[in-house]
């Protein structure tokens, strides 16, 4: 019988959703066997139910002060502590900046194995994870044969399940100490309304996009649909975006249903983070742009037509279906 522990992230009060996807994950892996969840910091326990209801038999919480906030090492000795605890047999998390930060270092001390960004996992008779490599031109298979395994899973690629039970809290006591990382002040910024790596729906700005001004437009149409706004690293370099939207290959790799190119010519390394977006559409005015390549729908015009078109039309179709419902 597989143990598989599962790290949860809250974000801003509220769980991420990633944790409930790798949930199901955990549910896939450990097919019959035990699945538990931890989560950290001093209002944790509040988190147990909805842990619960995705799947966790068990939510180890560690409240404790030095945990509301992620540090490196507060974070490595709570996680140790749990799985010393629990002695899994696979950890999972989300592969977000925590998930990637964190998961090495811990590994590294228990001598176990990582595999990162996972977006498939087939349990047989062994496990076996796929992951992208070459900036998504290529996929890793990778087979768990013997040890402890941490693995990292792609946000919004797995649909999360709800499966209604509920699971124990259980509350452990332990010292976090010799932090040599201290988190003073978290400052939030002021845009990105929904949270990027999780959006359903991205519509993202090149050059093409030409200045700060030109994001306006691309967000309007994001508001419409509840999605997020992100950017190519030329829109970056160029100061029209902050760097936190980029997507791409030293950016964020993201997997909306919905992904709108607006103005990005689609270089390799752009793709590396949204080719495998459930749905692509790209505005350019160039017909030959490279992002036409992997695209659903290529429209061929200047995204400042275009994106105010889409939005009013988007703008309708919601309003008529309001109108349905109602
Ligand atoms: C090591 C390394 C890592 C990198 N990492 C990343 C990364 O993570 N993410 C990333 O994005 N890039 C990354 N890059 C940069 C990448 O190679 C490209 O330079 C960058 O993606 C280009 O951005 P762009 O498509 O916005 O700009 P451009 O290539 O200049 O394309 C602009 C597009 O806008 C179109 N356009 C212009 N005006 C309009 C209009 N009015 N309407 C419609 N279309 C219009 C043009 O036809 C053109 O296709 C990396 C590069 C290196 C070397």
């Amino acid at each position: 019988m597989t143990k598989v522990l599962v790290l949860a992230e809250v974000k801003n009060g509220k769980l991420r959703n990633v944790s409930f996807e790798v949930l199901t994950v955990a549910a896939q892996i450990a097919n019959g066997g035990e699945i538990a969840a931890c989560v950290f910091g001093c209002d944790a326990e509040k988190y147990g139910p909805e842990l619960g209801k995705y799947g966790a038999q068990k939510v180890y919480v560690l409240e404790n002060e030095e945990l509301n906030h992620y540090t490196p090492d507060g974070y490595k000795q709570a996680l140790l502590t749990i799985i010393e605890e629990m002695q899994p047999d696979v950890v999972l998390t989300g592969h977000t900046s925590i998930g990637k930060d964190i998961f090495p270092l811990a590994a590294a001390r228990l001598n176990a194995a990582v595999i990162s960004d996972a977006i498939q996992v087939e349990v047989g008779g062994s496990i076996v994870f796929t992951r992208p490599i070459y900036s998504g031109k290529a996929y890793q298979k990778k087979e768990v044969t013997e040890g402890l395994v941490m693995a990292t899973i792609r946000p919004n690629n797995i649909d999360a399940v709800e499966n209604q039970a509920s699971g124990e809290t259980i509350k452990l006591l332990t010292e976090i100490k010799d932090l040599r990382t201290v988190v003073r002040e978290v400052v939030q910024k002021a845009s990105g309304k929904v949270d990027l790596s999780e959006a359903k729906v991205i519509i993202s700005g090149g050059r093409g996009v030409k200045g700060a001004e030109g994001f306006k437009t691309l967000q309007a149409l994001a508001d419409v649909l509840g999605g997020a706004v992100g950017a190519s690293r030329g829109a970056c370099d160029a100061e029209y975006c902050d760097y936190s939207l980029q997507i791409g290959q030293t950016g964020k790799v993201v997997t909306p249903d919905l992904y709108i190119a607006c103005g990005i010519s689609g270089a390799i390394q752009h793709l590396a983070g949204m080719s495998s977006s459930k749905v692509i559409v790209a505005i350019n005015k160039d017909p030959e742009a490279n992002i036409f390549h992997i695209a659903d729908y290529g429209i061929v015009g200047d995204l400042f037509e275009v994106v105010p078109l889409l939005t009013e039309e988007f703008k309708k179709l919601i309003a008529e279906n309001q109108a349905v419902t109602n």
